[in-house]
């Protein structure tokens, strides 16, 4: 067990909720269970745990998730919650259109019979890119991180304060029809206004995956995706709003990744920054593993003497989505895919979402400085590296930008 007590800078956040967002690797694991067996979490103060599922992770780390889920619940009756990026149809300003919110999700994958249950094929990261129309990149930043894990997060906290019973339900979103309202002529206006400029058939063609996905959000109860039976509490307010703190697992061997945190959360110009929940000064970001001085080695200690771990190798190769651009050209390039499915765990997921969903630049009409590759792709701009590079191992060496993927900042 790794030795954990107070780390709070004031007082009167130890009275305030608890949000531990667990990312599914072993260092968020060991923070979970370090404040679990030191009796740092309360479900009577409002403390939960969040996994944010991008449906790309390796199937060991979402037998690790679950596994996590269970323990957590079972022994230390802590609610621990699976959320996952969702989109629905719904009208604004006179006009149809998709919006994007949470959905909570089983501990059991998602089949025709279990529809509420998690996705793992890469579902849920296929209808943020289909709806935003690109892809996330080097170029234009991590927005599957923003989206699927940040912003997904802070929809989900935003309820979870503010039911103060644990059975009221979570309302549903979307129109009741049947069938889609989208105008696709609309739509496609609406890009254009917007300064975009990819042709209409190509433009429509990307949006199909997301207008096929579910019409609405379906209400929900929390006490459905928990085994916890707990009756939230009024929570303690400052000026009628929710004050909470967030445990995140860095180490202290990474320093890099707390400064870039700290600079976001400084940086109020940053419109990227969504960890302000309610804005400004409600979310107090702790560290305890930093504040520990815990290092890799003493993450590998802890689950070297546990008889559950969770399976992967210590290099991170494997952790989080499994072909995550931001993991440099050569740890993507030594990923062996053992999975014939064509899931976000084999290579080929990521070269047919790269290559359907990548911008031509050329098509665009837009002024290209190389014409050997005029694509933005999930590496950026006339890069001659993707994902079929990658997979086909040649040009490699000119090409590694291996970069920390910071997914959980
Ligand atoms: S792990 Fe990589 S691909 Fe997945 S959400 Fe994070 S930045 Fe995006």
């Amino acid at each position: 067990m790794i030795k954990i007590e107070s780390y709070y800078v004031e007082e009167y956040h130890k009275s305030v909720p608890h949000v531990v967002k667990f990312s599914g690797g072993r260092s968020s694991g060991a923070l979970l269970f370090s404040l679990l067996e030191n009796g740092l979490l309360d479900a009577d103060r409002g403390d939960v745990i969040v996994f944010n599922n991008t449906s790309a992770e390796h199937h060991k780390t979402y037998d690790f998730v679950m596994e996590c889920k269970r323990r957590c619940e079972s022994k230390y009756n802590i609610p621990f919650f699976l959320v996952e990026f969702q989109t629905y149809e719904s009208c604004r300003n006179g006009t149809y259109d998709r919006f994007s919110t949470y959905k909570l999700v089983n501990n059991k994958p998602y089949s025709e019979t279990n529809p509420n249950g998690y996705h793992s094929k890469g579902e849920i990261f296929e209808e943020l890119i289909s709806w935003q129309g690109y892809l996330p990149s080097l170029l234009s930043g991590r927005t599957c991180t923003k989206n699927m894990k940040m912003d997904t997060t802070v929809a989900f906290l935003n309820d979870w304060f503010a039911f103060k019973e644990f059975n009221v339900p979570v309302v549903r979103l979307g129109h009741f029809g049947e069938s889609s309202r989208i105008d696709k002529n609309l739509l496609y206006e609406k890009h254009l206004r917007h300064g975009g400029s990819v042709p209409k058939e190509i433009y429509l063609e990307k949006k199909e995956y997301a207008l096929n996905r579910h019409l609405f959000r379906s209400t929900q109860n929390f006490r459905d995706y928990t085994s916890v039976q707990i009756e939230n509490k009024p929570l303690y307010t400052k000026k009628g709003i929710v004050e909470y703190c967030s445990l995140i697992g860095f180490r202290a061997d990474e320093p890099l990744r707390l400064e870039k945190m700290k600079k976001r959360i400084d940086d109020k110009s940053n419109e990227n920054i969504s960890v302000a929940y309610l804005r400004d000064k409600n979310e107090h970001v702790y560290a305890p593993l930093v504040e520990y001085n815990v290092e890799q080695k003493d993450i590998k200690d802890f689950w070297d003497s546990r008889e559950w771990d969770l399976g992967l190798p210590y290099d991170g190769s494997l952790g989080n989505c499994v072909y995550c651009f931001m993991k440099g050209a050569t740890k993507l390039s030594s990923i062996q895919s053992n999975n014939d499915d064509i899931t976000p765990e084999n290579i080929d997921w990521w070269v047919r979402i790269e290559e359907k969903y990548q911008r031509d630049l050329k098509a665009e009409g837009r002024e290209i400085s190389t014409e050997e590759n005029p694509f933005i792709n999930f590496f950026g701009v006339g890069k001659k590296l993707s994902y079929s590079v990658i997979k086909e191992g040649s040009g490699l060496e000119a090409n590694d930008d291996s970069l920390p993927c910071n997914c959980t900042d």
